[in-house]
């Protein structure tokens, strides 16, 4: 049902996780959306040309899984009835750190599934595809975005089909779920108005995954785990979640110079030498079911669109054409989600303004980076950990490193402190949470008690 439409027709470019998300948002305050997307989409949750990630390991964090939720009210049923793997968290994910062991396997009540990332996205198509006022364009590319001579004002977008033909569909809002903003920078730059400043911090990251049937002596009290590298000298890591089908996803990881094989036997040696061989020991027997995969993934970037002073009324840039993260630290998606459900709601709150699309780019931007800046940060500060690794550190960036790990060994010892840094860690909370004073106490704790350790 339309609440009060805000303009005729809105156009998402792309049908990854963001486009489909941002698609949901706008259903209800445009009389039509349309989802161009240059792949022919998949009927089953198979991986395609347009989101070669896809054939990699995806964790959907449970503060994207809720925004999901939020947006798709039957998003959790639809995918634990596909045969997802429901995870309680943290109690089900081992997390293996080096010099420090495993976090302790409690249970904060909160759930996680384990799928693969094809089924995460088929879930959420099927959701809008549901929406009576949506139409998808499978094996339709956005050529160009279309606005006033001054640039000022979007007017629409120009699409190629499958066989070659071309047309203009005229937009009131056009939000670019690309993954690279392609279309916005080239709209920027043909208008001469300035593109935003973007912040790299190159990874030089490498993936190769494969996927196990899950034996019948699979280990029972764990079901997804994450074994990190002892960084700064070591970079191997090792990534593995249960997803639909009994089978689990398994990658492997490397950084400087560091390339996991993709061969079967290189791949084992590799895991048989991360830093435990609880990964190695769980697949050894297990049957190896799909080929190996791999994806290099050279740096983060963040496209700081909030630093610009005026942008286009009816274009929004969302997910990965804001920010690309790390994918170690398994954000993207939920980002993405958690962006779209703003934007639903900065829709729901200027629907009765005169002009509800003048400056809702600016507002979103604005209102939006603590998303960004959260998981950006988190996932910063141990990126840049590695000399090799390309980017600013921050002044602070020694005693940000000491606070971590006095938060990570507070939250070893305190049940509360591991509950709200998971929270954090997993966007169901922001980070101000961790200023709490009983919190910096013990923290504080941890660090005198790191110092005299030192001397
Ligand atoms: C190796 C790897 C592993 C990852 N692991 C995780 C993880 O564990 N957890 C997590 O949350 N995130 C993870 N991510 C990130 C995640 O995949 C993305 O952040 C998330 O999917 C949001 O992407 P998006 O929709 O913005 O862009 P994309 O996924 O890139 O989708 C863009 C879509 O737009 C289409 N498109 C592009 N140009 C056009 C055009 N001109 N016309 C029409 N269609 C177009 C593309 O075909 C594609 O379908 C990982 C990323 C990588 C690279």
């Amino acid at each position: 049902m339309l609440g009060k439409t805000i303009g005729k027709h809105a156009v998402v470019i792309g049908a990854g996780m963001a486009g489909l998300a941002a698609a949901g948002a706008l259903a209800n305050y445009f009389e039509r959306v349309i989802v161009l997307e240059r792949d022919r989409l998949p009927s089953q949750a198979v991986p395609r040309p347009g989101t070669p990630q896809s054939r990699h390991l995806h964790a959907l964090l449970p503060g994207g899984h809720r925004a999901l939720t939020d947006l798709f009210p039957h998003f959790e049923r639809d995918l634990a009835e596909a045969g997802s793997v429901l995870l309680r968290m943290p109690r089900d994910f081992r997390v293996e750190i080096p010099r420090i062991g495993q976090l302790p396997s409690r249970d904060f009540g909160w759930f996680f599934y384990g799928a693969s990332r094809p089924l995460v996205e088929l879930t959420t198509r099927r959701q809008v595809e549901r929406l009576p006022n949506l139409t998808m364009r499978p094996g339709c590319r956005a050529l160009e975005i279309t606005a006033t001579p001054d640039g000022g004002m979007i007017t629409g977008v120009i699409c190629e089909d499958a066989d070659g033909r071309q047309e203009t569909l005229a937009a009131d809002l056009v939000v670019d779920a690309s993954g690279r903003a392609a279309p916005t920078l080239t709209l920027l730059r043909s208008f001469g108005q300035p593109v935003p400043d973007e912040i790299v911090i190159g990874v030089d990251l490498h993936y190769t995954t494969t996927t196990f049937a899950i034996p019948e002596d699979a280990p029972t009290d764990w079901r997804g785990i994450a074994t990190h590298p002892h960084a700064p000298e070591r970079s191997r890591a090792g990534y593995m979640l249960p997803a639909e089908g009994r089978r689990w996803v398994v990658t492997l990881a490397g950084r400087l110079g560091e390339r996991p094989p993709a061969d079967l036997d290189g791949f084992m040696d590799y895991a048989r030498r991360l830093e435990t061989q609880t990964i190695y020991d769980a697949i050894k027997h297990a049957e190896r079911q799909g080929g190996f995969e791999r994806y290099a993934f050279p740096a983060s970037a963040w496209r700081r669109f909030d630093r610009l002073g005026a942008f286009p009324r009816g274009l929004l840039p969302i997910g990965d054409s804001i920010c690309r993260f790390n994918p170690v630290h398994g954000q993207g998606m939920s980002v993405a989600a958690q962006e779209a459900r703003l934007l639903k709601q900065l829709l729901k709150s200027r629907a009765t303004k005169a002009d509800p699309l003048a400056g809702l780019a600016l507002a979103f931007f604005s209102e939006s980076l603590p998303l960004v800046e959260a998981p950006w940060n988190m996932s910063a500060i141990p990126d840049l950990v590695y000399p090799e690794t390309r980017g600013e550190r921050p002044p602070d960036f020694e005693s940000r490193l000491q606070h971590n790990a006095a938060l990570l060994r507070a939250a070893i010892r305190d049940p509360a402190v591991h509950r709200l840094m998971a929270e954090v860690q997993q966007l169901l909370k922001p980070p101000s949470v961790l200023q709490d004073p009983a919190v910096e106490r013990l923290v504080q704790l941890e660090l005198s008690q790191m110092s005299a350790e030192q001397v």
